[in-house]
Parts: structure tokens; C-alpha cells; sequence
């Protein structure tokens, strides 16, 4: 395994971040669980094999992950970095956010949180939620107890709110220590602000390194930039996103022991990029683009839709008409999807919800329109 200064946290991190928000789960008298036998499997090959940072969230797999990681990880729990966030809901105050950390601290079962997040942060939330309701205050608070040892943030906004979110922190007098924003070959619009980030000090992490899993085709891409032997598309986005001076570490939710196994591989890999391959490895992402206009993460957030739409689905069958050029099995993708009562935007009541959730901003209807008529074509 690869380490890197966390910025100036004075902590290390492995290159690989352990995403917990994929646990395998099953369903049982209509109440989720997570299989724990799989997790602890797959967080302790992960730990063995160097990942010291796992991140997790109140409201993961059904709620489940924190108490899922905090099981895993009990018999090493002091010798690795634990993630987690607290929502940010609108009108919180000191005491709420105090609430959301102590349920974390014991659904974890641990006295402390290495990097506590203020979770999705956007310039609005920042502003009507977090400095309106004194949570910084309460986040410098809980750090001078030592119930969190960093205080961090997660981001989905107009990069430009990194910089604002990090220099009105400092001026309230609360240093953000580190940022975890969307970074990956098909998305680099936070590559300034990772930059800015870094240098200022907070350790920077990458969530989607692999973009939303639409660079998992093999290609010859690296092969034509180097002149070295090809590597699979999805080695490519991975060895790109830690190929960043700046970026410390490329977080990726993995649902398998056998995803585990591929990402410690790559992330162990001492053939990183050099910066000139990395700048190449740049120019050829204009070529890339223009095959991600439509930029769904997968993230569900448009979800429920009240015509039970699954968008990220049918964008999911998109990218392999789109990106691979898999277009008869996309098609085929699509009549199986439709055969099993999937709905498409002929089903669509046209009200708005899923774009107002959309962290991208996507344009959701006028796409689903598109892609369903070409996909049932
Ligand atoms: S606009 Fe259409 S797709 Fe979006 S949430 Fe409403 S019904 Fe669903
Ligand atoms: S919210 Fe947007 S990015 Fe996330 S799955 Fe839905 S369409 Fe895709």
C-alpha cells in the first residue's frame, strides 16, 4: 500500500480509502441488514493489507454501515482513521449537532471520531445551517473533548464554495482539516480547489475515483499515451486520481472482497504516474468528455421517484450505449429493464423532484426523454 501526508493533519493515509456506503446487504421481514460476516471479511483483508481510512455515514446501507464498521474494525479499531458525518438539516442548532455525534460514537463503538464531517456541504448549508445554527462552535467544541480529532467536510456545490467554506471556517476561528469532494478523469471540475485545499493544509480525498463505474471498459488509451503496455480503463482512473499531487487519497465504496482485492492492487502498484504522464493523461481527457454530457454518479439522491423511475439505472444502461458503444446490449439491457416493470419517461408526472435532489444538475427529464427513446429504438 501507497501512503501520503493527510495534508498537515499529521496523520498518514493509505492511498485507498475504504468507502462504506456499499455494504453487501439482504432484505428479511421487510427490514434491511447488512451481511456482517462478508464485512468483516472484506474490512479485514483491507486493514491487513494497508487501508488505514474507512468512511461511513449515518444513513449508509440502510442505516447499518456505522454499526457494520464498528464491528469490523474492533479488534484494530486504534490503529486506522474512522470517517463518519453528521446531516446537516436545516434549522440544527449546537445540541443537535452534539445529538448526531454521540449516536455516531456509540453506533461505532468507539470514544472518538478521527475526521468528523460537516456532510454535503453546499454554500447554502454552509450559511442558513452551519454558521446560523454555531456549528463550528460545536465542532471546536467536541475536538477540544476529543470526541472528533479533525474537523473535515464533504462537498457537492459550485467549486468555487471549497474556498469560501474554508476561509469563513478560519475566520469564525475553526480550521478545516480536510475535504472530501467528486474527483475523477471524466470529472475534474474540483481539481483547483483540491489544489487550493492541499496547500492550505486540509487533507484531500477523492470520492468516484472511478467515476461512477463508466470507466471500467478496457481501453488502449495509456497504451497510446506511453507506449507502455495497456492497462484496463478502470487501473487508468485510479492510477489518474492518485496521480494528483494534491490528492491524497481516492475513496471507493466496494460492495465485494473481490472489489477489495482489485482496488489494494492498484493502489499498491509502485508504478505511479509520472507528472508527465499525468498531464498527458490531461489533454486526453477532452477526448474522454465528450462521452460524459450526461454525468450521472449513481448516487440515488433523485430517488424515490413518485412514478418510481429508476434514473440512475437507465443512465447506468446509457453510459453502455454511450461510453463503452455497447449498443446492442444496452438495448438489450433496456428490454429487460422495461420486461421487469421498469418505468421510463413515458411514466414521468413532470414534476421536478428528482432535478431539485440532483447534486449534479442534471438535466433529468429532458435526458430521460432522450436516452429512453434511442435505448427502446
Ligand atoms: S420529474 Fe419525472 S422522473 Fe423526475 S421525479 Fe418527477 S416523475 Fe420522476
Ligand atoms: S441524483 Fe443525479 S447523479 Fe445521482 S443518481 Fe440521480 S441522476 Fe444520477
Amino acid at each position: 500500500m501507497n501512503y501520503r501526508d493527510f495534508g498537515k493533519t499529521g496523520e498518514k493515509i493509505s492511498a485507498l480509502g475504504f468507502g462504506c456506503m456499499r455494504f453487501p446487504e439482504y432484505k428479511q421481514d421487510e427490514k434491511h441488514f447488512v451481511d456482517q460476516d462478508k464485512v468483516d471479511e472484506m474490512i479485514r483483508y483491507a486493514y491487513e493489507n494497508g487501508v488505514n481510512y474507512f468512511d461511513t455515514a449515518p444513513y449508509y446501507c440502510n442505516s447499518n454501515s456505522e454499526t457494520a464498521l464498528g464491528h469490523a474494525v474492533k479488534d484494530f479499531r486504534n490503529k486506522i482513521l474512522i470517517s463518519t458525518k453528521c446531516p446537516i438539516d436545516k434549522g440544527m442548532t449546537e445540541k443537535d449537532y452534539r445529538e448526531h455525534l454521540e449516536r455516531s460514537l456509540t453506533r461505532l463503538g468507539t470514544d472518538h471520531i478521527d475526521f468528523y464531517h460537516f456532510w454535503a456541504l453546499n454554500r447554502g448549508a454552509f450559511d442558513d445551517v452551519v454558521l446560523a445554527g454555531n456549528l463550528l462552535e460545536a465542532a471546536a467544541k467536541a475536538k477540544e473533548e476529543g470526541l472528533i480529532r479533525h474537523i473535515s467536510f464533504s462537498f457537492h456545490d459550485h467549486p468555487s464554495a471549497i474556498k469560501y467554506i474554508i476561509e469563513t471556517a478560519e475566520a469564525r476561528g475553526v480550521k478545516m482539516e480536510s475535504l472530501l469532494c467528486q474527483y475523477n478523469l471524466l470529472d475534474r471540475s474540483n481539481e483547483e480547489m483540491i489544489k487550493y485545499a492541499n496547500e492550505k493544509g486540509l487533507g484531500t480525498i477523492a470520492m468516484g475515483p472511478v467515476g461512477g463505474g463508466r470507466l471500467a471498459a478496457p481501453t488502449d488509451l495509456y497504451a497510446k499515451l506511453t507506449g507502455k503496455p495497456s492497462i484496463s480503463t478502470y487501473e487508468l482512473a485510479f492510477k489518474f486520481c492518485l496521480g494528483n499531487p494534491h490528492l491524497n487519497c481516492a475513496l471507493s465504496g466496494m460492495q465485494n472482497l473481490d472489489m477489495v482485492q482489485k482496488n489494494v492492487k492498484v493502489s499498491s502498484d509502485d508504478t505511479a504516474f509520472s507528472a508527465e504522464e499525468w498531464e498527458q493523461l490531461g489533454l486526453a481527457m477532452e477526448e474522454i468528455k465528450k462521452f460524459s454530457e450526461l454525468y450521472c454518479t449513481g448516487c440515488k439522491y433523485c430517488q424515490p421517484c413518485p412514478a418510481e423511475i429508476n434514473i440512475p439505472r437507465i443512465f447506468e444502461i446509457w453510459t453502455y450505449y454511450n461510453v463503452y458503444g455497447l449498443k446492442d446490449h444496452a438495448k438489450n439491457m433496456m428490454r429487460d429493464y422495461i420486461r421487469r416493470g421498469g418505468k421510463t419517461f413515458a411514466d414521468c408526472l413532470d414534476c421536478g423532484v428528482c432535478e431539485d435532489k440532483c447534486p449534479q444538475h442534471l438535466e433529468i427529464r429532458k435526458n430521460l426523454e432522450k436516452v429512453c427513446k434511442i435505448l427502446s429504438e
